[in-house]
């Protein structure tokens, strides 16, 4: 396992306590950077927000698991390097 840089898959599947503050620190950290540095995963942010937005949940940031489900699974429908972008998974 490697520290400090998160794949795709366990960012979104930590995007729910990330946008709860609810991951220590450190994790928190992770999956900002790779929200910030994965255009795949910041254009699914931004899908999951405007569409929490839309159905007029957002009070605390709670996200329900039916929602997040579908747009998770949409998401993966559509292929994370859509863009291709130069994001792919560099090691230092
Ligand atoms: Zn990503």
């Amino acid at each position: 396992m490697e520290e400090g840089s998160p794949g795709c898959a366990e960012v979104l599947a930590l995007v729910t306590d990330y946008l709860d503050a609810a991951l220590p620190p450190g994790r928190h950290r992770t999956v900002a950077g790779h929200l910030e540095a994965c255009p795949g995963c910041s254009a699914w942010l931004a899908q999951l927000l405007a569409t929490i937005a839309a159905l007029g949940c957002l009070r605390e940031g709670v996200v329900s698991p039916p929602v997040l489900a579908a747009l998770r699974e949409s998401f993966a429908g559509r292929g994370i390097r859509s863009d291709g972008g130069g994001a792919r998974g560099r090691r230092t």
